[in-house]
C-alpha cells in the first residue's frame, strides 16, 4: 500500500497553493489547557514542509465528542499553545466552513498558518455527509491528511473530502504506514506483544497476527481469560466469559499455524488495583486478582525477544498506573528499548503502552511510536483504514 506523500510532490504542486490539512489534535486538557502535546508535535514536520514550500497552510481537527458546539470542546486552547508555547506564529478561525472562513483564508497571505475551529461541531462530520465534506474542499486547493490517530474513522474530513480535492499523505501519516507496514510484512522472526484489559477489543488483531507472527505474548487482563480457558485458577481476576470460547480458538489456531503462544506462567496477585502491594504466585488463589506479570513470565518475554527483528507492542501487562503493578509494563519497555538498540524495529502502538514508556522516559528509544492506538490495531488487523484508502497511489 503505497501512498503519495507531500514529500513525493514537485515545489509547483505546492507553491502558492492552499492546503487543506487534516491533523489529529484531539490531545488530552486540563484546566482549559494542553495536558499533552505529543499530537501536536507530531504534526509539526508538514506544517513545515508545507510552509516552507510557500504554500497557504489551513489546519482541521477534531477534539472529544462534541455535541454540537460545546465552548469546553473549542480547539482555542490548542492554538494559544501552539502560538504561546511552540511559537509558531497562526491565526484561529472560530468555524470551520462557510463564507467568512472563505474571506478570511483568501485574505492570508502565502506561507501563513490558521487553524480552523473544532469540525465535530458539526454533526455532518461524523456522517461523512457530502455536502459539508463539498464545503471544508472549498476551503482549499489541495487536501492532505496528517491525521492517522482517526484515519479509521470514515468522516467528512478524513474520507469525504477527498472526493473534492487531489488527497495525498502528510509526513506523519507516511511514517505511520512506512512503519506499521513493517509489521505486516515484518522481517522475522516477529514477535507481538498484545496486552490490556479486554479481548474483546483486540480480537480482530490477535486472529490476524496469529499467522504473521513467530511468538505471540498475551499479557494484562486478557491473560486471565485465556488461562481460564486453558482451566487454570484464575482467582478474582478480570476475566470475559464471553471470550472463553474465543480464547480456545484462538490457542488452537496457535498450534495449528506453528505460532509460540506466551501466556503468563507467574503473576503478581493482590486484593484489589488499590492494594499498597501484590505477592507473587504461580496459582492464584480464590480471593485474589492477578494484576501483573510474574518475574518468571518477564523472562520468558525476554527470552522470546533476543532474538527477534520485528516487535509490534500495544497494551500494559499489568495494572501499569500503579506502582505495585507497574514492573511487567516496565520491564517489556526496557527490554525493547534494548533489542532497538541491537538493530530490531520495534514498533509501539499507541494508548497506554505509550504512556508507560512515557512514564519511563525512554520513549526515544524505540523505531515507532504510532500516534494511533485504535487506528494502528485496525491497520494490524489488514484492514485498509478508510482514510489512508482515499488518497492518491504512487
Ligand atoms: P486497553 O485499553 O485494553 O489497552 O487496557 C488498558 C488498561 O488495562 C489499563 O488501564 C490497565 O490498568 C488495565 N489492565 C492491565 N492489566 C490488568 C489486569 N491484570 N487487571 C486489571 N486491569 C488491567
Amino acid at each position: 500500500m503505497s501512498k503519495l506523500s507531500i514529500a513525493d510532490l514537485n515545489k509547483s504542486d505546492l507553491e502558492n497553493k492552499t492546503v487543506l490539512v487534516r491533523v489529529d489534535f484531539n490531545v488530552p486538557l486540563k484546566d482549559g489547557q494542553v495536558a499533552d502535546d505529543t499530537r501536536i508535535r507530531a504534526a509539526i514536520p508538514t506544517i513545515n514542509y508545507l510552509l516552507e514550500n510557500n504554500a497557504k497552510v489551513i489546519l482541521v481537527s477534531h477534539l472529544g465528542r462534541p455535541k454540537g458546539k460545546e465552548d469546553k470542546y473549542s480547539l482555542k486552547p490548542v492554538y494559544e499553545y501552539i502560538k504561546n508555547e511552540l511559537k509558531i506564529p497562526l491565526t484561529f478561525l472560530n468555524d470551520c466552513i462557510g463564507e467568512e472562513v472563505k474571506n478570511s483564508i483568501k485574505k492570508a497571505k502565502l506561507g501563513t498558518l490558521i487553524l480552523l475551529e473544532n469540525v465535530r461541531f458539526y454533526p455532518e462530520e461524523e456522517k461523512n455527509d457530502s455536502g459539508f465534506a463539498k464545503k471544508l474542499s472549498e476551503l482549499a486547493d489541495i487536501y492532505v491528511n496528517d491525521a492517522f490517530g482517526t484515519a479509521h474513522r470514515a468522516h467528512a474530513s478524513t474520507v469525504g473530502v477527498a472526493e473534492f480535492l487531489p488527497a495525498y499523505s502528510g509526513l506523519l501519516m507516511e511514517k505511520e504506514i512506512n512503519f506499521l507496514s513493517k509489521a505486516l510484512n515484518p522481517e522475522k522472526p516477529f514477535v507481538a506483544i498484545i496486552g490490556g484489559a479486554k479481548i474483546s477489543s483486540k480480537i480482530g488483531v490477535l486472529k490476524n497476527l496469529l499467522d504473521k507472527t513467530d511468538s505471540l505474548i498475551i499479557g494484562g487482563a486478557m491473560t486471565y481469560t485465556f488461562l481460564k480457558a486453558q482451566g487454570k485458577n484464575v482467582g478474582k481476576s478480570l476475566v470475559e466469559d464471553d471470550y472463553i470460547k474465543t480464547a480456545n480458538e484462538i490457542i488452537e489456531k496457535a498450534q495449528k499455524v506453528k505460532c509460540n503462544l506466551v501466556l503468563a506462567v507467574d503473576h503478581v496477585v493482590a486484593d484489589s488495583p488499590d492494594s499498597e502491594s501484590g505477592e507473587i504466585v504461580s496459582d492464584i488463589p480464590d480471593n485474589k486478582s492477578g494484576l501483573d506479570i510474574g518475574p518468571k513470565t518477564i523472562e520468558k518475554i525476554r527470552e522470546v525477544l533476543q532474538t527477534a527483528k520485528t516487535v509490534f507492542w500495544n497494551g500494559p501487562m499489568g495494572v501499569f498506573e500503579k506502582k505495585p503493578f507497574a514492573k511487567g509494563t516496565e520491564d517489556v519497555a526496557l527490554i525493547l528499548a534494548e533489542i532497538t538498540k541491537k538493530g530490531a524495529i520495534t514498533i509501539i502502538g499507541g494508548g497506554d503502552s505509550v504512556a508507560a514508556i512515557e512514564q519511563l522516559g525512554i520513549a526515544d528509544k524505540f523505531s515507532h511510536i504510532s500516534t494511533g492506538g485504535g487506528a494502528s490495531l485496525e491497520f494490524l488487523e489488514g484492514i485498509e483504514l478508510p482514510g489512508i484508502k482515499v488518497l492518491k497511489d504512487k
